[in-house]
């Protein structure tokens, strides 16, 4: 969410004739988007505003400003530690931004914007940068969950959607503009759509799980009739993936489930073969005091059903460790979860209080030494699982879209020609690939023939390219 945030600041910035610097030394303008969920990544943000500080003087230099949840966390505060920080805003505010930093370039100090906006209704429009094949479209915003550990429905307000209707005519302009996969974003997309009549009768009127009713009330619209209407809509036809994230498992529904089904049996035939659902442990007695409302088995019986229908499936997850009270035991249940169910890859996070929250009340009893090696324990039993989970994979071609060139370049070791590049497949799988033809690949989906894996990715030799001219050129 803070990436597509920032991608949102950095277009607002652009439209008013901005130009982003690969040099911060040049910038006029520095917005430091900080995420506050875990106290770490605070801190990231804190001290990397401390390491630019010598940019600006008393009386010249950059305009400084802290935005996203850190700044709607902090209220100003960090104008005592860091005075030479102009304003902080909060994610209400990221459209104001252009008009935040005039002020502060006409002198104005020590402002902050971090009243969240009071509507009840939530409308936008997606902005990315030209000739991007991959956007992030914000559904919904805010959560009203209150997870016992966490700062996000302090830190992003009260949860609001988008009508359907507005969310098909942005994906559409997105397409047209050669956006070719979307991630649907909101803190629970299983919450989508509370609070917005369902005029149009879209279908299914309302979502169930073994639990009951779920998700919105009937006569609302909710977030599996968002699919089936982003599926049956002509202007999405050249969209080839939706992925959404993060959706919450207490309302996780059956029908979302019946939407990873073969097209034939009624599936959504353009939903990624991906899942990301957060169960954050393995142990029902810490899930309790998490406040997730929800049992480790149901979660357990819903995956086996989800794979039954999608046998390809790649799921991944959010982990939490050393939530207060967190036996071995407790721990070793999460170990136990992760083997039953085979993710190809979690998010793993020691636990830390945070202000404001009902688990910062608790006593954080669990060392932090203790923290760091169930930290430990937990990735590298993780990295074992996808290891062999990813090793199932040579000798299969998969379709691949293509993100970028790679960061690290250690697959050129033997042929010294060509670039590597990477991508993702449908399952959300990282795939690493070879090309010596100098074109520049990035948005296209091509075949790549998998010769080699690790637990992290998958590397593999570019088969054919016939879906080059499908694909966009951003040359
Ligand atoms: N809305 C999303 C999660 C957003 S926060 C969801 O429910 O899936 C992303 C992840 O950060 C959470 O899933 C959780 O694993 C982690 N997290 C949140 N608060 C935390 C805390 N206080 N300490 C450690 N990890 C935390
Ligand atoms: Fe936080 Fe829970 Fe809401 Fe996710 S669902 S943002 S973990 S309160």
């Amino acid at each position: 969410m803070n990436v597509a945030d920032t991608e949102r600041m950095e277009a607002l910035m652009l439209e008013r004739g901005g130009a982003l610097t690969e040099q911060i030394e040049e910038a006029d303008v520095i917005v430091i988007n900080g995420c506050s969920v875990r106290e770490k990544a605070v801190h990231k943000a804190v001290s990397y505003l401390g390491e630019h500080k010598g940019l600006k003087t008393r009386y010249e230099g950059p305009v400084i400003a802290l935005g996203g949840c850190v700044g709607q966390l902090d209220q100003g505060e960090i104008f005592k530690r860091a005075p030479y920080v102009d304003f902080v805003f909060g994610p209400d505010a990221i459209d104001q931004l252009p008009e935040l930093v005039d002020r502060a370039k006409r002198g104005e100090r020590h402002f902050v914007q971090a009243e969240f906006d009071k509507t009840l209704s939530y409308s936008t429009q997606t902005k990315v940068k030209k000739n991007k094949a991959l956007a992030f479209v914000n559904i919904m915003k805010g959560c009203d969950k209150y997870c016992t550990y966490c700062i996000v429905p302090f830190t992003r307000g009260r949860e609001k959607s988008r009508t359907i209707q507005e969310v098909l005519d942005d994906v559409a302009a997105l397409v047209s503009q050669g956006v070719r996969e979307v991630t649907l974003l909101g803190q629970n997309v299983n919450s989508f759509g509370k609070g917005n009549p369902n005029t149009a009768g879209y279908e299914p009127a309302e979502l169930s799980n073994p639990i009951g009713k779920v998700g919105p009330r009937p006569g609302e619209e909710n977030f599996v009739q968002l699919l089936y209407a982003m599926n049956r809509d002509p202007r999405l036809k050249q969209l080839k993936r939706i992925r959404f994230t993060s959706s919450h498992p207490l309302d996780f529904s059956d029908q979302l489930i019946g939407a990873y089904a073969d097209p034939k049996e009624g599936g959504v035939d353009n939903l990624a073969k991906h899942l990301h659902l957060p169960v954050q442990s393995g142990s029902n007695a810490i899930l309790q005091k998490m406040g997730r409302h929800h049992k480790v088995e149901t979660y357990v019986e819903q995956m086996k059903v989800l794979k039954s229908i999608s046998p390809d499936i790649g799921l991944s997850t959010d982990i939490i460790v050393g939530f207060p009270g967190e036996t071995e035991e407790d721990f070793e249940a999460t170990l136990k979860l992760l083997t039953e169910i085979e993710y190809d890859n979690i998010y793993a996070f020691s636990y830390s209080p945070r202000p404001g929250t009902r688990a910062e009340k608790l006593v954080d009893d669990v060392s932090k030494k203790v923290k760091s090696e169930r930290l430990a324990r937990v990735m590298k039993h993780q990295l074992d699982i996808a290891e062999g989970r990813y090793a199932e994979r040579i000798g299969r071609t998969m379709e691949v879209l293509v993100v970028g060139l790679a960061r690290n370049d250690g697959m050129l070791a033997n042929s010294k020609l060509g670039r590597v590049w990477t991508g993702h497949t449908t399952c959300n799988r990282v795939v690493n690939f070879i090309d010596q033809s100098g074109r520049n690949l990035e948005g296209s989906f091509l075949n790549i023939k998998i010769t080699n894996a690790s637990g992290l990715s998958l590397q593999g030799d570019l088969i054919h390219d016939a879906g080059f001219a499908e694909g966009i050129s951003v040359a």
